[in-house]
């Protein structure tokens, strides 16, 4: 084991280890699956008993648990010691390498995303300037799913709230994503060359709105956390969640869906780790005419649509669960909505690959539902 990942490992492990449970019951995924194998504790202790040479952490077994995580950081939330449950099993799992993750990693070394694709030619056409003071950067999500369509709602939205229209950053084979993917693997060495690349890239912009949180958050928290204030650190641009360069102008968007009952489902890296509650609602209730709708839990105790952490390619099934508890009568409260809307394309999606109806929150401000 790397001393490194061992002694990052060592005190959140122990101290779930030696814990009386208290945050049982908060793990989405142990609700889901069922099972108490994947909640907090035992996927901790199995750290615990890992990196203690007890078990090994490459059984299958154990991959298994170490995948049974969103990152969605509920488990925190009930935790005394704010334990980075999430961060540690992220970690531990480039100490039980799956072929999955090995050639995700393999992959992103050579052209900086996981599936090998080149975001370039989806963007191909679009205004790029790097002297820009705002520009528009798109994410695996969509870039690699979403696609142009997509791209091109942002952007009018953005053209719509700017009162010009924006560009887009360059990305280019090698230096095109946030690194998550391969964060939710453990690969930290990647993760921070990444982040220095992605400094140049970014170089001329002061900021950089991105449609996916989760890439807000690799460009702020981790990047503060692995790259810290010192290298690469004074050039990189602030990194906004696309809602929040939109909320602050959501006046523009006023009458836009005019009448449409929406409920807003609180993605977790966006509200609970972005902490970005009102300018979702601010946007929604300018264009619909009325507050949206609340889940019965909701901001920072909303329930994860199971889209995050790498889960919808480890447990299929277990994420597609996720995302029908979220989507539930009871979950839903009693006021019915015409549509769910939220504001990440991979809860979004994640609500679609259960054969749920959701919306993006960009179809609504547009009035394109
Ligand atoms: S995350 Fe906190 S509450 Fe949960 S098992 Fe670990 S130490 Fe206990
Ligand atoms: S971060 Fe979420 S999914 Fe992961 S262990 Fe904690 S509660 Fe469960």
């Amino acid at each position: 084991m790397s001393n490194d990942v061992d002694v990052a490992l060592a005190r959140p492990a122990t101290l779930c280890a030696f814990c009386p449970k208290m945050c049982r019951s908060a793990c989405p995924v142990a609700e889901a699956e069922k099972r108490e194998t994947v909640t907090p504790w035992s996927k901790m202790s199995l750290v615990h008993l890992g990196r203690t040479g007890q078990v090994p952490l490459s059984s299958t077994g154990a991959q298994k648990a170490l995948e049974a995580c969103t990152g969605c950081g509920a488990c925190v939330e009930q935790c005394a010691h704010g334990n980075p449950v999430s961060e540690a099993l992220f970690a531990a799992r480039s100490l039980a390498e799956t072929p999955r993750s090995k050639l995700y990693a393999e992959q992103f070394r050579k052209t900086g995303d996981v599936k090998g694709r080149d975001h370039a030619r989806v963007v191909d056409g679009l205004e790029k300037n790097r002297d820009a003071s705002v520009a528009y950067f798109p994410g695996c999500a969509r870039a690699g799913h979403d696609g142009r369509v997509a791209i091109d709602k942002d952007l009018r939205a953005l053209e719509r709230a700017f009162g010009h229209r924006i560009p887009v950053t360059e990305v280019s084979l090698g230096a095109q994503c946030c690194g998550y993917p391969v964060y939710i693997d453990g690969h930290v060495d990647l993760v921070e060359e990444n982040l220095l690349k992605m400094a140049q890239v970014f170089g001329g912009h002061e900021v950089v709105v991105t449609p996916d949180p989760g890439c807000a958050y690799m460009f702020t928290t981790v990047r503060n956390a692995l790259v810290g204030r010192s290298r690469g650190a004074r050039s990189f641009p602030q990194v906004l969640p696309l809602v929040e360069a939109l909320g602050a102008r959501s006046e523009r968007f006023e009458g836009a869906a005019r009448d449409v009952v929406v409920r807003y489902h609180d993605p977790c890296y966006l509200a609970r780790r972005g902490r970005s509650f009102d300018a979702p609602r601010r946007l929604l209730q300018a264009a619909t005419g009325r507050p949206p709708l609340e889940f019965v839990r909701h901001h920072d105790d909303a329930d994860c649509a199971g889209g995050g952490g790498g889960y919808p390619v480890s447990n299929k099934e277990g994420a597609r669960e996720m995302a029908r508890r979220r989507a539930s009568p009871d979950s839903q409260g009693e006021e019915s909505a015409d549509v769910v809307v939220t504001a990440c394309p991979s809860a979004r999606r994640n609500f679609e690959r259960a054969g749920l109806r959701a919306r993006d929150i960009v179809d609504v401000i547009l009035g394109e539902l």
